[in-house]
């Protein structure tokens, strides 16, 4: 009978991922050493769907800002919104201040090193808890994101795109990692920065991989992908930039601003008049009793 496991890599891939990392790694700041678990989450939160440089400045100011769980927690909404700069997606500045109320309220202003414990943070999903356990607390854990998926899928079980997420995602990556500890934390992060500069989406740059005679992928021949096309996220004309152009009059203004101000960011009213709404419902806008609007206290 014909087998439906997946093909296994050799076994030493987890040990040349950890290799090529040590010489290929980016320096980035939140990876050197004597970040604490802390600044990890911070990173990792502003990371999700935000290239690594507009990350950069914000991340430093974050934690120049608000170096411990306490200190964001007594900051403002207004004061965090303000600081997201513009990041995008801004409802995970709030979601951020939450954490770190939460932490304060549960672990006494420590970020805990257990993923059952960092998942039952508010805005914290399986994700960001076994990166928070892994990088900011050496804990070895698999951590997948949409770049190790792919990999994976490529590397593992020699398909061009990852596809859905798969329950079996989290042990296709265990499976790779190597037994020592310390090597395992650093090979769930060179297996993502194998995704991020490597690996990449559209056409990954197989010479240049350390791999390449493991994987699957390449040695069924590079079959295309057969699922639908990946859609890319188009932003211009979207809500989520009128929703950026309305905070970004509120963050330049010292005070609450006329509807009139919020009339000149984006011209089509209907299309206005709903991203204020959503704004308001989100909690990252409130009108005064007078009408005009602000940043919430
Ligand atoms: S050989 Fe190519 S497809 Fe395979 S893991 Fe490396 S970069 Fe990805």
């Amino acid at each position: 009978m014909e087998s439906t496991a997946a093909p296994r890599p050799a076994p030493d891939v987890g040990d040349t991922l950890v290799d090529w990392f040590a010489g290929a790694a980016r320096d980035l700041p939140w990876r050197r050493p004597g970040v604490d678990a802390w600044a990890v989450l911070v990173s990792e939160v502003m990371l999700q769907q935000t290239p690594v440089a507009r990350v950069e400045p914000v991340w430093r100011e974050w934690v120049a800002l608000w170096p411990a769980p306490a200190a964001l927690a007594a900051a403002s909404p207004a004061e965090v919104i303000r600081a997201w700069g513009k990041l995008g997606y801004p409802r995970r500045a709030l979601r951020l201040r939450e954490t770190a109320a939460a932490l304060v309220e549960r672990h006494g202003g420590t970020v805990p090193a257990d993923v059952a414990a960092l998942e039952a943070l508010p805005g914290v999903g399986t994700y960001t808890a076994r990166a928070v356990a892994c990088f900011g607390h050496g804990t070895p854990q698999p951590v997948v994101d949409t770049n190790v998926r792919r990999v994976v899928a490529r590397l593992v079980h020699g398909r061009a795109e990852a596809g859905t997420a798969r329950a079996s995602d989290l042990r296709d990556v265990a499976a790779l990692a190597p037994a020592d500890p310390g090597r395992a934390v650093r090979f769930s992060v060179a297996v993502m920065e194998l995704g991020a500069l490597v690996c990449v989406a559209g056409t990954p740059r197989c010479t240049a991989c350390p791999v390449t005679g493991a994987c699957a992928w390449v040695r069924a021949g590079r079959p295309p992908h057969e699922g639908p096309p990946r859609r890319v996220q188009r932003f211009a004309g979207t809500d989520r930039q009128v929703r950026g152009r309305l905070l970004d009059v509120l963050r330049a203004a010292d005070g609450p601003v006329e509807a009139a101000r919020l009339e000149e960011a984006w011209d089509d009213a209907a299309q206005r008049s709903r991203c204020l709404d959503s704004l308001l419902v989100d909690g990252l806008l409130e009108q005064l009793p007078d009408g005009r609007f602000t940043l919430p206290a």
